[in-house]
């Protein structure tokens, strides 16, 4: 069985949620897993915002407004009157549970409730369509079955068991619709996987189901060998290993969650990224299969903040990185890129909010640095250490750029730079230039 999952601007609208069936509809057994239609889950954030202000009134407009929106899909999507009012009963369901909200006190509880509505009324919706459609299809609440740990971590055999249960609940339906990004937490309560998670609940239902192929359906076609957004003229990678492409995920290609890769390298499963637009393009193959000797794309992440540390002690001290992680460690916070010199430590962190916290402790040890608003360059490829001359093809892209770390040996399918953001465009491009034309 195969796991394909359509993002919001793939459902973004009544038209494209026409197209979806029609790719979807060939008489073989599937799980969909849909994303919240596009801008959806950007409203439900700024109701909760309006929310948590106590500002009644300003969530009602927006969650009316939002109402209005859906009542136009309804509207074009169904073309029978039947299908029309049961389309709009759906609607005022859900929409009369979100206008709820604004009566109640507000908590980071009720935003996760409020946030799963986006992908609840994208799947019912949709599943309404395929039925009026007469295409033989169930809904799968992925709220019974996918659930994370108190680490916030999918658990992964209470995932494939409940989502077993389910599918053979109902063994003869040839497409089953479930919803991206939503779970339960180790209490029960509505929760996530974090903004963009649908990706990543595809491959957890891939790997529990141990599906045939993972399908990420999205508005582009494949992995680009850099930010299309950024750069002119990128193009797509025809195929990536496992490793590459989580290398990118986790470094800022957007088209990916950062953790995605992850079960589906595990289980072994393929990945195939396709454009819902073009769905005749060839898309990226994420497998076991690599280019040997290839530098394949290059990604950015934003938003980095990098620590120094310089302390006369360092040399011979053993245990002195130890007691540096720890102080990172007891403030939950993860380090990205570490360097290392005899006089100090540098790392970068992408989660600043302990940031002065983490600095006090630091002090302890030796005199500290931070530099705020910094991004890392990844470049991305198969680069083992003996495939002699990559590293100096990349440093020499960058040769006009001040450079604040650099990381390699960490594994042979990256190397990273840590530079200053306002930086970021011109490093990508010389990248581009250099590597891919
Ligand atoms: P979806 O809503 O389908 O999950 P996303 O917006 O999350 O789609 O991801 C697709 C977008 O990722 C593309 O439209 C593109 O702008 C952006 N993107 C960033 N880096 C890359 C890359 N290296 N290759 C392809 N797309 C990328
Ligand atoms: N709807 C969620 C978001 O916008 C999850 C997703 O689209 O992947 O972040
Ligand atoms: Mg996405």
């Amino acid at each position: 069985m195969k796991v394909l999952k359509f993002g919001g601007t793939s459902v973004g609208s009544a038209a494209r949620m026409k197209d979806v069936a029609k790719l979807i509809c060939d008489g073989e057994q599937k799980i969909v897993v849909l994303s919240a239609m596009s801008g959806t889950t950007n409203s439900l954030v700024e109701i909760s915002d309006y929310l948590y202000k106590n500002n009644r009134a300003g969530a009602l407009e927006r969650i009316n407004a939002l109402e209005q929106k859906y009542f136009d899909v309804i509207d074009e999507l169904y073309s029978t009157a039947e299908y029309k009012a049961e389309g709009k009963q759906v609607l005022k369901s859900h929409f009369e549970y979100l206008r709820s909200f604004s009566k109640a006190v507000f908590t980071l509880f009720e935003e996760k409730a409020i946030l799963a509505e986006g992908e609840l009324l994208s799947t019912t919706i949709f599943q309404l369509y395929l039925k009026e459609k007469g295409e033989n299809s169930a809904l799968l609440p992925a709220l019974d079955y996918m659930r994370i740990d108190k680490n916030a971590e999918p658990d992964t055999n209470y995932i494939a068991e409940n989502l077993a249960l389910q599918l053979e609940a109902q063994p003869d339906k040839t497409i089953y619709i479930t919803q991206g990004f939503i779970c339960r937490n180790i209490y029960g309560e509505i929760d996530n996987l974090q903004r963009g998670g649908s990706d990543y609940s595809a491959s957890l239902v891939g790997a529990a189901v141990l599906a045939d192929e993972i399908q990420i359906w999205t508005d582009i076609d494949g992995m680009h060998n850099n930010d299309p957004r950024i750069v002119e003229g990128t193009k797509p990678v025809p195929v990536l290993h496992f490793e590459e492409a989580a290398e990118l995920a986790y470094f800022g290609a957007k088209i990916l969650h950062p953790t995605c890769i992850l079960p589906a390298k595990l289980n072994n499963i393929p990945v195939r990224l396709l454009n819902t637009m073009e769905p005749k393009a060839a898309g990226t193959l994420i497998s076991t299969q690599i280019n040997r000797g290839k530098i394949e794309a290059v990604a950015a992440k934003d938003g980095i903040t990098a620590i120094k540390i310089k302390s006369g002690r360092m040399l011979l001290a053993h245990g002195f990185l130890r007691k540096v992680f720890e102080i990172f460690e007891s403030y939950q916070t993860s380090i990205d890129m570490v360097t290392t010199s005899e006089v100090g430590v540098s790392v970068s962190i992408d989660n600043a909010k302990r940031l002065d916290e983490i600095v006090n402790d630091l002090k302890k040890f030796g005199t500290v640095t931070v530099d705020k608003d910094m991004v890392i360059i990844c470049v991305v490829g198969d680069m083992p250490y003996e495939n002699v001359g990559f590293q100096a093809r990349v440093v020499n892209a960058l040769k006009d750029i001040p450079v604040r770390m650099v990381s390699y040996g960490g594994s042979n399918y990256n190397i990273s730079f840590l530079i200053n953001a306002t930086d970021k465009k011109r490093a990508l491009n010389a990248l581009s230039e250099s590597l891919f034309n």
